[in-house]
């Protein structure tokens, strides 16, 4: 059975779809892959070509393209049940994925609160840490705002873009948002705190620069958002080590939640099963989605402690319920697909076979540092960004016009690779699954692609 064929395809993509964060003037005049099928670090499009997966589907592919053990959980959990609804009912997949959720998370996060997407998963814990303060009353009640970083990305969401920090985004909405506290992230020469001295002394300036708004705020504050370890969208900024450690401490010394957004660090990508295990801590709250169900459905939780699920208990008269739901909350086929995923993890041995591949990558990333327009390494794990900069002593970037990124990324694709750049930062985020020589073939791509362009 061949199918339609591919310019009839993207004609049709082009008469109506509408795509995310796309300047649809431009698509319009561009003949778009169209991906049909995907083999384990590959996806292949409608003429049959195969390209290295180098942001694993928008960092969710976990296992893999088309992993055989995935397929066949969602195979069977479609012929049991496709959906029923959390409200008033549950369902056995949605209550044994909660249990794997809180034995695999730090410690003291023992309630799930499911959703379909990563904005919606930060929206929650923003309306829970905002409810948690009403319940508990008295001076606490004028704990109604947050404080949260420059340059973050939270979701798409109002609530979620107003926690978040990158104007190029925002701006346009401002008008719509709730007003919150930024505070500076450590994103070293440009936060301007440190002129560029180094990593740590810019976190140790962001942390007290945090400090002061939260002793300023400390009345007002209910919760503070921060992506631990890696802010992702903002461009793979990777915090100095400690950082997220010393922001637990404040938030419990001004008695604010701390909300982690774990959504794009989830599930493995920075080497561990979550960020905050990096460093120690259990957030109030924490957010998951992306990577949860490997890639393959919308799902997304958001966990919490007992002390803040308490708070939301009493009589129902007392109106004291979480009044939040989405119509597929905790949908059993993608809890089966999430439980595949969890499954593999143990199967494989997943977090532990990282580490000749995370040591890898930072021999090629740390080579690339030669080349004449690459700035700033970054890297996390399994995650990395190589920011391009016009000159490399005065780290004068490109023109955003100029659109480096997308250049190097659209050069890869000669070299079987897909890409997808934020600004001026090339992404690494390849399934966790690559093998090596994928990898080296990865980075082979990317390092004659950033050669070709910027030549
Ligand atoms: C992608 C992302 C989100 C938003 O998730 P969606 O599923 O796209 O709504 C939120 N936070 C972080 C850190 C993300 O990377």
């Amino acid at each position: 059975m061949k199918s339609i064929d591919t310019k009839t395809l993207q004609e049709y993509d082009r008469r109506y779809v509408w795509h995310p964060f796309t300047q649809m003037k431009e698509w319009e005049e561009e003949a778009p892959l169209v991906i049909e099928r995907g083999e384990g670090s590959f996806i292949i499009d409608s003429d049959g070509n195969r390209y290295l997966d180098g942001v694993a589907a928008i960092w969710t592919n976990v296992h893999g393209h088309c992993k055989k053990e995935i397929n066949e959980a969602i195979k069977a959990q479609v012929d049991r049940l496709e959906h029923s609804t959390l409200l008033g009912l549950t369902n056995d997949k949605a209550a044994l994925l909660a249990k794997r959720l809180v034995e695999i998370a730090p410690p003291g996060l023992n309630k799930v609160f499911y959703s379909d997407n990563g904005s919606t998963a930060v929206e929650i814990g923003v309306k829970m840490a905002f409810q948690f303060q009403q319940h508990r009353g008295g001076r606490f009640a004028r704990k109604t705002r947050f404080i949260s970083f420059t340059n973050a990305y939270h979701g798409d969401t109002v609530g979620a873009m107003s926690v978040g920090g990158i104007d190029i985004y925002h701006e346009v909405y401002s008008p719509l948002l709730f007003s919150t506290i930024k505070s500076p992230a450590p994103y070293c020469y440009r936060c301007r705190l440190c002129a560029g001295k180094d990593e740590s002394t810019c976190g140790l300036l962001c942390l007290k620069e945090l400090e002061r708004l939260m002793a300023a705020h400390a009345d007002e504050l209910a919760g503070l958002v921060i992506e631990p370890l890696v802010q992702g969208a903002g461009g793979m900024i990777v915090q100095p080590a400690g950082f997220v450690r010393k922001v637990r401490e404040l938030c419990d010394k001004y008695d604010i939640l701390m909300i982690a957004d774990e959504v794009a660090v989830g599930f493995g990508r920075t080497g561990a099963m979550f960020a905050c295990e990096k460093e120690g801590i259990t957030p109030d709250i924490m957010a998951l989605s992306k990577g949860i169900t490997a890639g393959y459905l919308p799902l997304a939780a958001t966990l919490t402690t007992q002390r803040v699920y308490d708070a939301f208990l009493g009589e129902y008269k007392e109106l004291k319920t979480f009044f939040h739901g989405h119509t597929f909350t905790g949908n059993p086929i993608a809890c089966a697909a999430a439980l595949a995923s969890l499954d593999l993890f143990e199967k494989e041995q997943l977090l532990s076979n990282l580490q000749p591949k995370i040591d890898y990558l930072k021999k090629r990333l740390s080579s690339l540092k030669q080349l004449d327009h690459v700035g700033d390494i970054r890297q996390e794990g399994m995650l990395g960004g190589i920011e391009l900069v016009r000159d490399k002593e005065t780290r004068e970037p490109y023109p955003w016009e100029e659109r480096i990124g997308v250049q190097v990324c659209k050069e890869a694709r000669k070299h079987g690779l897909f890409l997808r750049p934020l600004g001026n930062v090339i992404v690494v985020f390849p399934p966790l699954s690559i093998s090596l020589s994928e990898l080296e073939q990865l980075m082979d791509g990317i390092e004659e692609s950033i050669r070709e362009i910027t030549r």
